[in-house]
């Protein structure tokens, strides 16, 4: 099938649809440019509801600032029907409670399998929602999530316990039981992607999810609900709540009957959401946060692959990327030719329509964030960071910021404090490698960071004495449903993704039972 070898191209196609293309007929594969809207109502108990305040909300297409359609606006009361729906679903003897975890990795191949099958309408719907590329959204967010779902499938009946050499006559083991009723609230950067990592680790293990999208990006949350319907998930077992954080959010996030909440976004939400399990039920609470990543370029690199790879490292996804290379630090040695040659490849940068195979940086996803970055880069020019490339919104339709460089940055300055968020490159020089470990964790942020060079001792001397969960060697943001991700310090709390992921998903169980002898 066409769509397996995109998805086995995976992560490594990145923007490149010119792969993508290359894989199949450009007919089969070309976007829907103005998808129909499917679904736009509330998902709970496998039944689509309008919300019980009767309240709808806009989703806005970002490369052109107009409404896509009305979405129901989920809050407490919805909230509270989707919990006694997942709870119902939790029930000891339920069906899915019953169900062999072999079946459950059955179900999550059929969905896998079915958003395979859907992959350019949801690709489209993904564009239409957020502006990335379409190339991106196929090639990336879609292949990627079927790899995730694929990945956890065969979990589902993998993820058992151990048998305890305890003292004295018992035997002793646990059992990994599942959670029970998940909270996830997901972002508006990877909107299907993050669904993805989210529920396939939560349905593995036999938990109840409900799932919160951003209320920028709601529609494919809400077209996967309907396939997981499709798929056999028995009712009650995925629920979809579109709506606002402070409502919606917040409802689950302080519910007494909620067992668990997984978030991703800002680290000023996450803290919240601590707070909310704090002063409710002491929910668990996995958060994968924000980051100002270190990226590190040594004097040995060959420099136009270290500027394409620190390019790609940062304006990937339009900078919209918690993982954004946006501290790129840079030996003296190499610094002058890698400003030059990173203000020309910025300059370079395709911006425009994101259904354009040409497109390489869609729009922000919201004016929120357009506002936000158009600050920072105001910021960057008063404190006195020199401008090498864009520096300005680019058009007046649509979210559109230009491909923006800055070089000569300094530690203190907001530009290299402040996670951007945006398309907006720092270039720092260093000179003392001594020094630059410091310098690279100095910073509240510990998520990813990533060292090019050929010396193999620098490379792994850095690597240790860097504080992140996740150092790229030579690389930039690749990911793989095996491999582990989540943040030192103010980046998060626990991991998801590969085999450390199941934990955020599973409560262990001891059980000991005393051992008599019979014969005697
Ligand atoms: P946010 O943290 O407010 O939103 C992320 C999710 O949390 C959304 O679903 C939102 O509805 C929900 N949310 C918001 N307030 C909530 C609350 N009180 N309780 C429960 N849920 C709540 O992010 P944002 O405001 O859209 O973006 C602000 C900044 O956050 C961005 O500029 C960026 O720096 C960062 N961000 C990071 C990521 C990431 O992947 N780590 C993703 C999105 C945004
Ligand atoms: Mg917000």
């Amino acid at each position: 099938m066409m769509l397996r070898s995109i998805v086995r191209s995976g992560l490594r196609a990145q923007q490149k649809w010119a792969v993508a293309a290359s894989m199949s007929s450009a007919q089969s594969l070309a976007p829907i440019v103005n998808p129909q809207i499917k679904q736009t109502g509330i998902f709970i108990n496998n039944e689509w509801h309008k919300s019980v305040s009767g309240k709808t909300f806009a989703t806005i297409n970002p490369a052109t600032g107009e409404e896509i359609c009305q979405i129901q606006e989920g809050d407490k009361a919805d909230v509270d029907l989707a919990v006694k729906a997942a709870n119902e679903a939790f029930r000891f003897g339920s069906p899915w409670r019953r169900m062999d975890a072999s079946d459950r990795g059955v179900l999550l191949n059929r969905l896998a399998d079915l958003i395979e099958r859907d992959a350019v309408y949801i690709a489209s719907l993904e564009t239409i929602d957020n502006g990335k590329p379409y190339s991106s959204a196929l090639a990336v967010d879609v292949a990627a999530t079927v790899k995730c779902l694929r990945y956890y499938a065969g979990w589902a009946d993998k993820n058992h316990g151990k048998v305890v050499p305890l003292d004295g006559d018992y035997i002793s083991f646990t059992r990994h039981e599942p959670v029970g009723v998940c909270a996830q609230i997901i972002p508006w950067n990877f909107p299907l992607l993050m669904l993805g990592w989210k529920i396939g680790p939560a349905l593995a293990t036999g938990n109840c999810v409900i799932v919160k999208p951003a209320e920028q990006t709601p529609l494919t949350c809400l077209y996967v609900a309907e396939l997981a319907k499709e798929a056999g998930f028995p009712p009650g077992v995925v629920n979809v709540i579109p709506g606002y954080g402070p409502t919606a959010g917040a409802a689950l996030t302080y519910h007494m009957d909620v067992d668990k909440v997984a978030f991703t976004g800002s680290t000023e939400i996450g803290k919240l959401i601590k707070k909310g399990a704090g002063e409710s039920n002491l929910k668990r609470v996995t958060l994968e946060l924000g980051g100002k990543s270190p990226n590190i370029i040594l004097n040995d690199v060959n420099v136009d692959q270290a500027v394409e790879n620190a390019h790609f490292g940062l304006f990937f996804n339009m900078g919209q990327c918690c993982t954004a290379g946006s501290r790129t630090f840079i030996e003296e040695g190499i610094y002058e030719e890698f400003v030059e040659k990173s203000a020309a490849r910025a300059k370079k940068r395709i911006v425009g329509n994101p259904f354009d195979p040409k497109t390489e940086q869609g729009p922000q996803v919201d004016e929120e964030q357009l506002t936000k970055i158009l600050g920072l880069i105001e910021a960057g020019k008063k404190e006195g960071a020199r401008l090498v490339a864009g520096g300005a919104r680019e058009g007046d339709k649509g979210y559109f910021v230009q491909p923006t460089v800055f070089a000569d940055v300094q530690d203190n300055m907001r530009i290299a404090k402040e996670e951007i968020f945006g398309p907006v490159q720092q270039l720092i020089k260093f000179k003392d490698p001594k020094e630059l470990l410091e310098r690279a964790n100095n910073t509240e942020y510990g998520l990813a960071a990533a060292v090019f060079t050929k010396d193999i001792d620098k490379a792994m001397y850095l690597m240790q004495g860097i504080r992140a969960g996740t150092v790229w060697i030579n690389c930039y943001n690749i990911f793989g449903a095996q491999a582990a991700f989540g943040g030192f310090k103010m980046s998060g709390n626990g991991r998801e993704l590969g085999e450390y992921g199941l934990q955020a998903y599973t409560e262990v169980k001891t059980v000991t039972m005393k051992v008599t002898e019979k014969n005697s």
